[in-house]
């Protein structure tokens, strides 16, 4: 009977998976998925319910694409592997194909997940330095509420504390700036004169901390999982005019914003910036594989290469990245988006949902509601005047009605910091009308019941 084999695969899994984050308890424990196709997860109950977060952020094309599974079927029973010390044509393909998307010349390192790709590209820019003859610089500035990875390096440029402050010491060397929070800015500022005065905010740091020792600011398009921060082009701008005054490298991560989830084919395209070096994850195979990649200038790379010195190569190797299957289906996942106009689809379906949510501004705990393109951030607060961010009952009240509606949400920021007060939506690209119907039904609902 389902019910029993369903209740007894939990308990095997209480047992034995140790999961992300949460501790298991019986409020918190893991929905147990059996299938999943479009925007849709099934779980061992039978139980439906539309995928509002896309799994982590990544599931750009939505589930269950068969195409998907075929390519990479095809692959592996091919070629199922060659490292990156040799090449293979889906590597070469890809590779090219990113730089047709970026319009412009970078060299593309595989690795396999945001983390490993952040790493590389702090690699490279700190060995980037060093060649030129400015082995001084090996700081790196990154933004508060920012999240870059978990291993040492992306934990470090992470600005959550909560995430890191069990884990040190953590790699040396990583500064941290507030982002523009528009919401929140001193009121009687503009928009336009606060996210100036963010971006020379970073300025700032770079002068205190003698400008030789920086090597790169790394920032998110928008700051994502730490809860929607979406800046105004001239901050973005600006932090770009300011690199390129002080010799410091640019590093934009594009592992949740990349592959039309902004509503333009990657997030900094939003803005008139030529990022040195562009980290890419998730969307790249909308996760039905693990893929990652640090995109870099060709004339950073080139620094690497013209040397007859040994030691200028890049001493960076890792066993997965740049899997042939991988390549094969992020070409294929990449095909999809690009015939099924995915990247327009999600700005259409961005702005049906920032327009049908426009009537919860009146209601009493919803404070602010952010999008770009196909991301969301409903911030919520006690009080509107005060903007004091809503409590954790109240926020959690609201994703679990939401699932007990057949809707999963996210919620992000930083609970250590205070602001773990944003539910976050970003739901396939792929999704429907008649999903998108759902979505909104349900979250309208919720709210109407949670009024007091
Ligand atoms: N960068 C950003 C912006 C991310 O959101 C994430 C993951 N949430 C990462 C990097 C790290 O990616 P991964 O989990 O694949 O290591």
């Amino acid at each position: 009977n389902v019910k029993e084999e369903a209740q007894s695969l939990l308990e095997k899994d209480q047992k034995n998976v140790w999961h992300h984050i949460s501790k298991y308890d019986e409020n918190t424990h893991p929905m147990i998925a059996k299938e999943a196709k479009g925007s849709w997860i099934t779980d061992h109950n039978g139980n439906k319910y539309l995928d509002g977060m896309s799994g982590l952020w990544c599931v750009n094309v939505g589930y269950g694409r068969e195409e998907l599974a075929q390519v990479a079927y095809e692959q592996l029973k091919d070629m199922s592997y060659i490292s990156m010390s040799q090449s293979h044509l889906p590597g070469i393909k890809l590779a090219e194909k990113l730089n047709e998307m970026l319009d412009d010349d970078y060299m593309i390192f595989y690795s396999n997940s945001g983390s490993d790709a952040n790493e590389v590209a702090f690699k490279i820019a700190r060995q980037y330095h060093q060649q030129n003859g400015e082995s001084s610089r090996y700081k790196f500035i990154s933004r508060y509420r920012a999240y870059h990875g978990g291993s040492l390096g992306a934990l470090a440029a992470t600005g959550q504390s909560l995430r890191k402050y069990k884990y040190e010491p953590l790699t040396s060397g990583f500064l941290h700036v507030a982002p523009p929070d528009n919401y929140r800015r001193p009121k009687g500022q503009s928009v336009e004169e606060y996210n100036l005065q963010k971006a020379e905010e970073i300025e700032e740091k770079i002068i205190w901390e003698q400008k030789e020792t920086i090597a790169a600011v790394i920032m998110e398009p928008l700051i994502t999982g730490g809860g929607v921060l979406i800046p105004e082009p001239v901050y973005v701008e600006k932090v770009q005019e300011i690199c390129n005054r002080y010799g410091v490298l640019l590093i934009i991560d594009e592992v949740i914003c990349g592959f039309g989830r902004t509503g333009r084919t990657f997030g900094h395209m939003h803005y008139d910036i030529k990022p040195d070096i562009i980290t890419m994850a998730k969307g790249l195979t909308s996760a039905y594989l693990p893929l990652s990649v640090t995109a870099v200038r060709k004339d950073i790379y080139e620094t690497f290469n013209s040397s007859d010195d040994e030691n200028s190569h890049f001493r960076h190797v890792n066993t997965f990245g740049g899997n042939p299957a991988a390549c094969a289906l992020a070409l294929k996942n990449i095909e999809i988006i690009e015939r099924d106009n995915l990247t327009n689809r999600a700005a259409v379906l961005g702005d049906r949902l920032r327009n049908e949510l426009k009537e919860l501004e009146a209601h009493p705990y919803v404070g602010d509601i952010r999008n770009q393109g196909f991301v969301m951030g409903i911030e919520m607060v006690e009080d509107k005047e005060t903007k004091e961010p809503a409590h954790d009952g109240r926020v959690k009240k609201i994703i679990s009605d939401c699932k007990a509606n057949g809707l999963i949400i996210g919620r992000n920021g930083d609970t250590v910091a205070g602001y773990n007060n944003i539910l976050t939506l970003c739901p396939p690209l792929s999704s429907t009308d008649a999903d998108l119907d759902f979505i909104l039904s349900v979250i309208k609902k919720v709210f109407k019941e949670n009024e007091t």
